[in-house]
């Protein structure tokens, strides 16, 4: 197995609760923030082994909420980690949080990629979804951002709202269009357990209008220009997530924070999400060694989400098995849910909208 190259870091102080998150996060005002910082710097001293990250990405959460102090105690500690020349350094942000003095800061410590949780710029959408900006606030710090010199940025777009309609849906898609950044994530609002919404007893959006949202996405942004790389998301040439490909290519990384969960030496980890716990040196919670089985499914569940597929050959140099001697491609060929090209498997862009299904019978 390689060796590691890529790290992700959680921080998970948020100034205030999103109505459908069930990430890993804390109010921010809770005070925790000095302790939890030392925790993660021993966390890194500890487990850390001293290999070049040529990715590192700090997500939470909301990791640009911290003051300018507490930011800059944070990139001290990430100094720890040593960096490739070419890293790609990403930090998540919310759009309010953004100030010029901030992305001084990121740039002073070596960031060049950052990942702007917008969602959406709908009035009503945006009070429902408990957040706070303004489509004004929007332009205006994406404006900074660029000005302040970052290129490589990520806005997230969240569709699929029970209230939502086509038109309330374009709107926001041509808005992000109108943003033109090199790269967007998309997300269908999940009503999980334990979130405001699912409390509220919300209902799922319409299945049929929900791929239609989903297939307009695909449509609409390839005609602008972006490649559509993974399920969710599209890039400019050259912008792709190399850090998230890292987790697509079932590849090795360190992750650091509460809850945060990594992958090395053929074990999968998971830290726990009790902050007195973490504070104490009780970072990891599960540990799972994995079976070849379960490496060679991982595998395929991960790179079946990137358009391009799984390479049969590294398949094979990896595992020592053709894949169709151990899952069964011919009979999901057959039935149109998968396709083969230049030695890649991978599912049909039309039936994207299924892949969920399609990986379950894969690995059945
Ligand atoms: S900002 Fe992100 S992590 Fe924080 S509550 Fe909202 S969705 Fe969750």
């Amino acid at each position: 197995m390689s060796k590691i190259s890529s790290c992700y870091i959680h921080i998970p102080f948020c100034d205030d609760i999103c109505s459908y998150c069930d990430f890993c996060k804390i109010y921010k005002k809770s005070g925790h923030v000095k302790k939890y910082l030392q925790a993660l710097k021993q966390e890194i001293k500890e487990r850390y082994q001293g290999e070049v990250l040529k990715t590192l990405y700090i997500g939470g959460g909301t990791p640009s909420c911290l003051s300018l102090l507490e930011l800059e105690q944070l990139f001290e500690i990430l100094n720890i980690l040593k960096k490739d020349r070419d890293i790609e350094y990403t930090i998540e942000c919310n759009i309010e949080s953004i100030t010029l003095e901030k992305l001084k800061l990121f740039q002073k410590y070596g960031v060049n990629r950052i990942s702007i949780g917008i969602q959406t710029v709908d009035e009503k959408s945006i009070e429902r979804l408990n957040r706070h900006h303004t489509k004004q606030q929007v332009y205006e710090t994406l404006k900074l951002v660029k000005e302040s010199g970052f290129q490589n940025i990520n806005v997230d777009l969240m569709y699929a709202f029970p209230w939502q309609t086509k038109k309330m849906f374009l709107s926001d898609l041509n808005f992000f269009l109108s943003l033109k950044v090199p790269h967007i994530s998309t997300y269908s609002l999940i009503l999980e357990e334990h979130t405001r919404f699912y409390n509220q007893q919300l209902t799922n959006i319409d299945e049929e209008l929900e791929i239609w949202m989903y297939q307009t996405i695909m449509n609409v942004l390839k005609e602008h220009g972006y490649c559509h790389y993974e399920v969710s998301n599209f890039s400019c040439p050259g912008y792709e997530s190399k850090h998230n490909l890292v987790y697509w290519n079932n590849e090795t990384y360190y992750g650091f924070g509460l809850g945060a969960s990594g992958y090395m030496n053929n074990c999968r980890y998971e830290n726990t999400r009790s902050i007195l716990k973490y504070q104490k040196g009780d970072y990891v919670l599960e540990e799972h060694v994995l079976t070849k089985r379960e490496m060679m499914e991982n595998e395929c569940i991960l790179g079946l989400r990137k358009m391009e597929g799984i390479s049969k050959n590294k398949f094979f140099l990896q595992f020592h098995e053709k894949i169709e001697d151990i899952f069964p491609i011919q009979k999901l060929k057959e039935k149109g849910l998968l396709q083969e090209e230049h030695g890649f498997l991978k599912i049909p862009e039309n039936k994207i909208y299924i892949s969920n299904e399609i990986l379950l019978e894969f690995i059945d």
